[in-house]
Parts: structure tokens; sequence; C-alpha cells
């Protein structure tokens, strides 16, 4: 009929076949794969009967098999994984005509008490953009002043974990650091952090050099300080700005705009406003009354109010943009910094916020964002925690106990790892992944989680990205404040995993008297004991002549008739081995014990 058919519509078999090019994803089921071939799934399933496999219409095979079929069938294959939901989402490079020059985005940097917050405050203070009646500004994690110079936004988050957290997620979001050194204290550890970050980062550094309203203060010996660290300040012959400041009264912070004005003029900084736009989360959290709020610095284009965005594994339609002195806007450029409501989850920080075409692409995005975050969840459920960690090195797999720490200061730091280092023997040591000054950052996390590797901090806390990390990733993160009590807790947890140490006492002695055969149960012995004594259960041996020839356990101690659990010296008794019957009268019976004793470092 089929033939007649196509004779009849003048059709001529065989039908030139059309090559085509196949999608393929991870997974298809035979249906689709049949449709995207423009072939009879009958055709397919037929083809994998003669493979020697039996399928229905409606099975998913595999992207390998999909693609065998499709070759097989004269088309050509494109590969697809899941994670192709993500391409384009960001898109590429603005062509140059489109850029304008868009404000600085500045972090403060510096050593713990030497000022940070107080200059962030003294500058918001004197500088809120428009200046704001009352003065009632909101934490958002990131603000604007207004200079003569144009507008510069700084990041209102200090602490280097912010910065680091942000980088280790591929996010740059400083152009400049703001490296604040207290003229009374000098270069300390956490100045050298910042500076390291920085470098690391290629960021230009600007010295502030604080504190200068006090007796004490000594500028130049903050510069010589750091030129030991390669910061060379401008009036040592290099090339970074420095200015001297006060917090306190407000000293040089005019001239400490105008040297971040003029760095980011040198740098050109530009971004195009008139796209989809892009950002990056700073802040966010769940806020009771408005649900999840993100802080976020739009880094191109323009954010408006009413945008799908996608941010992480969370999405939205923006339902209010709220600038950092607490007004509502309409819109947000580049490097301007608003909280954004309206998202059905919290990102986290350091996540990129874009601005998508449909809400059904942002739903996409983010649930294959999510779905890859549980799997990642299910897979690292198995990572460090101390516990674990011991059962592992029992099996004898490890003979290290990763580590990473995180003190205050960098003395207890390196007296820590010090302390630890001398810990170990041939079997078991310490092994220090890393250690450092500061609380205990994401990256510190993904460094453990990397390693393996237990996190203990000394007087300092992880921050929230640390600890949700920590927990996503099932790392152990232990906190201390006295390090004997932390050298202490890592000497037991090692000592955990020393095999125990086998110590045998000699119990006593017996000598065969006679050896009678029972039936069934074989050959007994009757002794004497005649040192010590004898214990059931307790491990034997039969010396011959000054020699071992037998080595086990009694099956039998008894005491004229009766069972009994052990007979002292100059008392005659009956016994009998397990599995041995070669006794002689003249043998000598030696009972021992053996303990197990634990070993510590
Ligand atoms: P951060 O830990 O770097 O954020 O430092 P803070 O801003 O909290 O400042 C630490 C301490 O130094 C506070 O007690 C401030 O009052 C004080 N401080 C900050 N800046 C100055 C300054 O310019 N002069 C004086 N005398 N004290 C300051």
């Amino acid at each position: 009929m089929e033939r007649q058919k196509k004779q009849a519509t003048g059709f001529s078999a065989p039908r030139e076949k059309i090559a085509r090019e196949v999608v393929i994803p991870e997974a298809i089921t035979i249906q689709e794969l049949a449709h995207r071939m423009a072939e009879r799934a009958v055709d397919i399933i037929k083809f994998l009967m003669k493979q020697g496999q039996m399928h229905k219409i409606n099975d998913v095979i595999d992207a390998d098999t999909a693609e065998l079929i499709a070759e097989d069938f004269g088309h050509k294959v494109k590969r697809v994984s899941e994670a192709d939901v993500e391409e384009g989402l960001s898109g590429g490079e603005d062509p140059e005509d489109t850029l304008k020059p868009r404000p600085p985005v500045v972090t403060v940097m510096g050593h713990v008490d030497h000022g940070k917050t107080s200059i962030l405050d003294a500058i918001r203070k004197t500088k809120v953009t428009s200046g704001e009646a009352g003065g009632i500004t909101q934490h958002i994690g990131a603000y604007q002043v207004e200079t003569e110079n144009g507008r510069i936004t700084f990041l209102d988050t200090p602490g280097h974990e912010a910065f680091t957290s942000m980088r280790a997620r591929g996010a740059k979001a400083t152009d400049i650091v703001v490296l604040v050194v207290a003229a009374d204290d000098g270069v300390k550890p956490q100045t050298v952090e910042a500076i390291n970050h920085a470098k690391a980062a290629e960021v230009p550094v600007i010295v502030a050099i604080n504190k200068i309203d006090k007796p004490e203060a000594d500028a130049n010996r903050a510069r010589t300080e750091l030129m030991q660290h390669e910061v060379f300040v401008e009036s040592m012959g290099g090339d970074a700005l420095d200015v001297e400041v006060s917090a306190l009264t407000g000293q040089g912070l005019p001239e400490l705009l105008e040297a971040i004005s003029l760095q980011s003029e040198m740098m050109e900084l530009k971004a195009n406003p008139g796209r989809n736009a892009e950002g990056l989360v700073v802040e966010a959290k769940l806020d009771r009354g408005r649900g999840p709020v993100a802080t976020v610095l739009v880094q191109r284009g323009t954010l408006k109010v009413g945008n799908v965005v996608v941010a992480g594994a969370a999405w939205g339609k923006v339902r209010a943009l709220i600038d950092d002195t607490g007004k509502n806007v309409v819109s947000a450029g580049p490097s301007f910094p608003v909280e954004v409501l309206g998202f059905n989850g919290v990102p986290d920080a350091g996540d990129m916020l874009v601005a998508v075409d449909s809400e059904a692409r942002a739903r996409e995005v983010a649930e294959y964002r999510q779905r890859k975050r549980r799997e990642a969840k299910g897979v690292s459920m198995r990572r460090a925690s101390l516990e674990q960690m011991m059962s592992q090195m029992k099996e004898g797999e490890l003979k290290e106990f990763p580590i990473l720490i995180k003190a205050d200061v960098q003395g207890s730091a390196e007296a820590i790892v010090q302390a630890l280092e001398k810990l170990g023997n041939d079997e078991v040591r310490a092994r220090v992944v890393h250690y450092g000054v500061g609380g205990v950052s994401e990256s510190d996390v993904q460094l453990a989680a990397a390693t393996g590797a237990v996190i203990l901090g000394f007087n300092v806390r992880a921050n929230k990205q640390a600890r949700d990390a920590a927990e996503r990733e099932g790392i152990e993160v232990r906190y201390y404040n006295i390090i004997y009590d932390l050298v202490d807790d890592m000497k037991q947890a090692m000592s955990g995993l020393l095999a125990p140490e086998l110590r045998e006492t000699h119990m006593g002695n017996a000598e065969i008297l006679e050896v009678f055969n029972i039936s069934k149960v074989g050959k007994i012995a009757g002794c004497k004991v005649t040192e010590g004594s004898v214990e059931r259960g307790a491990g034997v041996r039969l010396i011959r002549d000054s020699v071992v020839i037998h080595e086990g356990r009694l099956s039998t101690l008894k005491r004229f008739k009766d069972e009994v659990k052990s007979v002292s010296a100059g008392q005659e008794c009956g016994m009998a081995f397990e599995n041995w019957q070669d006794l002689k009268v003249g043998d000598v019976i030696e009972c021992y014990r053996v303990e197990e004793i634990k070993r510590s470092l």
C-alpha cells in the first residue's frame, strides 16, 4: 500500500536524504531524537534492536548512544550540555563608542583598628550624595559620595574576606584599594595581607596614613615600613599616592578623595550604561519585612525597576530599587550601589546579577544552578569532619592531618603552626595547608574543601558566607581562644589515629603432670600451676624443652569436675587447648594476657 501511495503521489523511492544538524543534550528520549532527525522512531528502535538493545519510544537514551544513532542515520551531531543554559547569559564586550565614564569603586582595607570604619564613616558624613536632610543613612554595604571631581563609590564592607571571597569567585568588585595604615602603629600583619590582596587583584593602592592627629604619629615610619612590602609612595620616589589623614578631625579627607579621583582619571574607567544590567551582589540578607534583599553594585548597563534578573541561584522581577540613603530610585547605572527587592531567594555575596529578557530564561538559569548546587552538596558531604577524617586515616589511607589555621594576629598563627608541627611522629603528622591572619573566609573554606582540611579559628570567627560555604561543603570549623586547648585537641584527634600498642603480660605457668584421652573431647592435660595463675580466655603457649611449640587458647579450664575462671599457683587443674592435641607430660603451659595500650603523641 505504501509503495502504491508513493507511486500515486509521484514520489520516487528512495527519498532524497537530508542530512540535518541534530542537537543532542545529555539525555534524550527516542521520540525526541527521532523528531530532531526527522526520522521515524520505529527505525531508531529497530536500529537499537540490531545492537541487542530493546527500547520503547519513550525511553531515555544517553548522549553517546544518541550520537551513534544520529551518525548512523547520516546526520551531523551537535552535542550540548545542560550548562549551555548559562551560555550567552552575560553579554559580550561592549563596543568602544557605547562606553561612558563611570565612578570608581573603592575598597578600604588595612589592619584592624587602624581606622577603616572611621574613615568610611567620616567620608560619608561629610559627603553624602545630595546632602540628605537629617543625614539618615542606611548601611547597605556600599555608598556613593559626590565630590567636586565626580562621584566615588565606596564598598562599605571592610574586611578582607569580602574582597577575597568575591575575587575567589572571579568577581572584580574594586577599582582602587585605599590602604589604611595608622601612623602610630605602622605596618601590621593585616596591612601586609591587604597589600598582597591588592597586588594579586592588580588593583592600584592609595595609602591613607591615618590618626595623624595623634602626638605619637610617625607618618614617615609608616612609609618606610610600606617600602619593605614593595609599596612605594610618591614621597619616597614611587608611584602610589599617599595622603595623611585623620578620621577623627577630618584632616586630609578632601585630599584623600582628590587622590582617588586623580587615580581613577588615570584609569579611564568606563562602562556602557545602555544595555541590560550586570552587577555584583555585595551583600544579601533575608529581611523580615521585605523578603530577600541584595545590595548590588551595577557594573555595566542600567538596572531598572521591573527588570527580570538572575543572581546566583536566585531570580526575580525587580520590585524596588533603594539607594544608600534609603530613597527609592527607578534605575541604577554603572558603579551605582542599590538594594534590590523582589528576589525569590537570597543570593550569595559575590554572585553576579544579570538582567535577562524573560522570566522563563531567569527561571531556567536559576533552576539549573540550584540543581547544580544540590548535586555538588550531595558529593561534598563526604568531605572533612574530624571524625570522618580519623576513620579515614585509621584505614591507613592518610597519614597526614590537614589543618587550616586562621588567627587574629600573625604571632599566634605562627605559634600554633609551630606547636602543631611538633606534634607528629612518623605515623601521623599535622599538615598545615594554610595559615593566616583574619576571619575565616569563603576562600579558606574552599581551600579546606580542596585539601580536606579542618579549619581552626583562633580568636576569629567565620563570616556569613564562609559559614554557609562550610555548611554546604561539609567542612568543620572549630574555634579556640587558648593555644593550649587547640593543640591539645589536635593532639587527641591525632592520637586517636595511632594504632594501639599491644603489650603482653605474663600471668603464670603450669606444668603437665598427666595427659588423659577423653572420647569426644580429646586430650586433656592434668596440670599443676607452678607460678602466678592461669585464666580461661587468656592466651597460652605450650613449651616443650624450652621451645614454644604452640600458641593458642584454652578450650577448657577445670578444677575437679567444674569449669572455673582461673586457677592460682599450687593448685591442680585440667586444661585443654583449642584445636591442639599434641600434649606431653613435662610440657609447660605459659599463660599470658594481651593489653591494648592507647598511644598518645
Ligand atoms: P577599623 O578596625 O580599621 O575599622 O578601625 P576603626 O575605624 O574601628 O577605628 C579603631 C579605633 O581608632 C577607634 O577607637 C577610633 O576611634 C580610632 N581612630 C580611628 N581613626 C582615628 C584618627 O584619625 N585619630 C584618632 N586619634 N583615632 C582614630
